[in-house]
C-alpha cells in the first residue's frame, strides 16, 4: 500500500500587533480540511521569498502543490500597474508560489490551485488578470458573493458552472454544469498558452483552467474546500488531486 502523499501549502503574510509584533504567516483551515480528508498530508509552507535554497528544499520533500485562496495577486507579477480597485496584496506570497509552480510545472508535480490559487497558475505561466470584475468587465456578473449583511455564506451557491466537455474536469465533477460559491473579485483575462480554460461562468469567465503534462493540474475559480462536507463532485477535486500525489509519491 502506497503511503499518504505529502502536500505543500503555501501561507499568506497576517500582521499580528501592528508594529508592536512581526508579522505571522497564516493559512485558512478549510482547505486543510478538505485536504486531509481526502487522505493529504499536508505542510504549510513560510514565504520565504528571499531563501530560494530553503524554498528549494521544503518544494523537493511535496508529492503535490495547492494554491489556497487569499489576497489579490499583486499587478507587479503580471506586469501591470495597480489600479484603484485592486485590493491588498501580498507579494512575498506571489513570489513563493510563482516559483513553486514553475517548479512543479517543470517537474510534472501535481498541482491545485483555489481561488486566488488559479490565478496564480496562470500568471506564473504567463496570463493576466482583472484587478476588479466589477469595473473592468463588460456585462459581469457579480462574483463577490461574501457579505453575511447581504445573505451570503462562504458556501452559497450563486452562480452555474458550464464545463467543456472532454476534460480532465467533467471527468472529476461527473457533470457538465454545477452551481457554485463565488467569492472573488479578480479573475482571469488572458490565459497562459499551456493552459486550457475548461469551465465558464454564464458571463464567460473562465472558472477553471487546466494544463497538460501532470496527472493533475487544475485551477478552479470557486471554493470547493468549502462544498466539499456536502457536495460529492466538490469533494471528488481533492480526491482526485490526493490520488495524482500519491501516484506521484509511489
Ligand atoms: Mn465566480
Amino acid at each position: 500500500m502506497s503511503s499518504a502523499p505529502l502536500v505543500g501549502i503555501p501561507m499568506q503574510t497576517m500582521p499580528a500587533i501592528p508594529g508592536a509584533t512581526p508579522d505571522c504567516w497564516v493559512v485558512g483551515q478549510r482547505y486543510v480540511q478538505a485536504l486531509v480528508a481526502a487522505g493529504g498530508i499536508p505542510w504549510t509552507i513560510p514565504l520565504l521569498a528571499e531563501d530560494e535554497k530553503a524554498l528549494r528544499r521544503i518544494y523537493a520533500q511535496l508529492d503535490g502543490l495547492m494554491l489556497t485562496g487569499g489576497s489579490d495577486v499583486d499587478p507587479t507579477s503580471y506586469g501591470e500597474k495597480r489600479r484603484p480597485a485592486c485590493g491588498r496584496s501580498d507579494l512575498p506570497r506571489d513570489r513563493v508560489e510563482i516559483a513553486l509552480t514553475r517548479w512543479a510545472i517543470a517537474d510534472r508535480k501535481p498541482t491545485f490551485g483555489i481561488c486566488r490559487g488559479a490565478q496564480v497558475l496562470v500568471v506564473a505561466l504567463g496570463g493576466t488578470l482583472y484587478q476588479d470584475l466589477a469595473s473592468e468587465r463588460q456585462g459581469a456578473i457579480r462574483h463577490d458573493c461574501h457579505a453575511p449583511e447581504e445573505g451570503f455564506n462562504r458556501d452559497s451557491l450563486v452562480h452555474e458552472i458550464l464545463v467543456e466537455r472532454g476534460t480532465q474536469l467533467t471527468e472529476i465533477l461527473a457533470v457538465d454544469k454545477v452551481s457554485v460559491n463565488s467569492l472573488h473579485h479578480q479573475g482571469i483575462a488572458t490565459l497562459a498558452p499551456t493552459l486550457r480554460a475548461t469551465a465558464f461562468a454564464p458571463d464567460g469567465l473562465i472558472e477553471c483552467v487546466e494544463g497538460t503534462g501532470s496527472a493533475f493540474f487544475v485551477g478552479v475559480q470557486w471554493h470547493p474546500e468549502e462544498l466539499a462536507p456536502t457536495g460529492a463532485p466538490h469533494r471528488r477535486l481533492f480526491e482526485a488531486f490526493v490520488a495524482a500525489a500519491r501516484t506521484r509519491r509511489a
